[in-house]
């Protein structure tokens, strides 16, 4: 009989043979991490390495590994009813998550469709700009106007709407559906791009997708409230369904419980997800205002939302969801958000001091060191766990985005953990 320890590392290369990984060149990849279990902050190997989590499965894990009142909820929901689909049922986990979530977004937003990952709920958000024109007979009006530094998902539909360039997504060219992409409108040159845009296309249009105040995986590119007000004004004043994509910036990351509850500015649509169930398992939601939903209201039955996955609205992540919603509320956020940022300012800011450093950006509890040259984040990342921390880098961006439960000398240590790295280790 073969030791534990032997056993586990024959399942770590026979079942290594067997795993396709994502965004990886399988001819020649540096081997993954074997995680054994998770706690709080914290990551175990099988080895017994202990890793601190900067990027909480990305920014996922917002309340930490395994909260309890989530595990709680999830195992109770098990026992009474693992799964059961969502055409002619309804359940209470989904029916109480519906009602919390309009009340958290506001009165305006107030159908809620559940999927399982976030691209699906992009595509939905999709599906439903571009049906409500097809319900009104716009059938030309079935393009997205979206933004070069954007990032809303793998999947084809969601391919077409991120960055043309930066992201891996321009291999797929032909392939994808050909959106309007326009410059984020940061300035009034690029607002008046943008609006020149929308003139020239407005036959073809049916909506604007944007993630507000912080574009996460497509660079971590920051903006402000006016983008969100110019965007507002266009979708009103060309008849477009605006959609907030916040499955990056919803609850908390940015410093307000949702990105766009910094401005006055109300989306037609919004999506989320990671955060949605703490990290803890798939759930995703799109969710509608009132005046979208009438659009699909009709005799004809084909005007109905032409969608429904087999798991949507699974009650096992509803209840998860319910829990992680029940943990906010006991939290102070704000402070908790306000001390986040101040930690993270205070530890990568000194980064600057190094030349090969061209900008730090702290927004709510995410702090991003962006670099000259783009970084080997295979390299980096083993770099960083050789030294006890969770951080993986992309292209020219290291980036903090913990759980909110980490204490200021975890912060501590993975601010001096990144400050050390680029000093040894980024040379232009
Ligand atoms: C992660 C992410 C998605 C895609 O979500 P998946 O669950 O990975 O499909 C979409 N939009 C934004 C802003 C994201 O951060």
């Amino acid at each position: 009989m073969e030791n534990t320890n032997n056993l586990s590392d024959n399942d770590y290369k026979t079942g290594l043979q067997h795993l396709w990984l994502p965004y990886t060149q399988m001819l020649h990849h540096k081997p993954p991490l074997y995680a054994k279990k998770t706690a709080g902050t914290h990551i175990t190997l099988e080895n017994g390495d202990v890793l601190i989590d900067g990027i909480a499965s990305w920014w996922a894990a917002c309340h930490g590994y395994n909260p309890k009142p989530i595990t709680d909820a999830v195992i109770q929901q098990f026992q009474v009813m693992p799964h059961i689909m969502f055409g002619g049922f309804v359940h209470k986990p989904a029916l109480q998550l519906a009602c919390r979530l309009c009340q958290l977004l506001g009165e305006d937003l107030n159908r809620v469709f559940f999927t399982e990952s976030g691209s699906v709920s992009v595509e939905v958000a999709m599906k439903m700009a571009v049906q409500r024109q097809l319900n009104k007979k716009q059938y030309q009006r079935t393009k997205i106007l979206c933004f070069y530094g954007g990032y809303h998902g793998d999947t084809f539909a969601t391919m077409s709407v991120c960055d043309p360039q930066e992201g891996m997504h321009h291999l797929f060219h032909n392939a994808l559906i050909q959106q309007i992409i326009a410059p984020l409108p940061t300035t009034e040159q690029k607002k008046q791009q943008c609006q020149e845009l929308i003139e020239k296309h407005q036959n073809e249009l049916a909506a604007i997708i944007i993630e507000p105040f912080i574009q996460g995986a497509g660079g971590m590119l920051f903006s402000t409230g006016h983008v969100l007000e110019f965007l507002r004004r266009m979708a009103d004043d060309y008849d477009l369904t605006l959609i907030f994509d916040e499955i990056f910036t919803g609850f908390w990351r940015t410093g307000h419980e949702f990105a766009f509850k910094k401005t006055h500015v109300k989306p037609d649509i919004i999506t989320l997800s990671k955060s949605l169930t703490g990290g803890t398992v798939p759930l995703a939601a799109t969710i509608a205002t009132e005046k979208i939903f009438e659009d699909f209201l009709s005799l004809n039955e084909e005007h109905a939302l032409m969608h429904g996955p087999t798991f949507m609205a699974n009650p096992v992540a509803c209840a998860a969801a319910n829990a992680s919603l029940d943990m906010f509320a006991c939290k102070n956020m704000p402070k908790i958000m306000k001390n986040l940022s101040a930690r993270l300012k205070e530890g990568l800011e000194p980064c600057l001091d190094n030349k090969n450093v061209k900008d730090v950006r702290i927004m709510g509890g995410v702090g991003v060191v962006e670099l000259y040259p783009p970084v080997n984040c295979d390299e980096y990342c083993r770099i960083f766990a050789h030294l006890g921390a969770w951080i993986r880098p992309f292209r020219n961006i290291i980036y903090l985005t913990p759980a909110f439960i980490m204490s200021d000398e975890e912060i501590h240590f993975l601010t001096s953990t990144i400050r050390h790295v680029i000093e040894q280790y980024a040379h232009r």
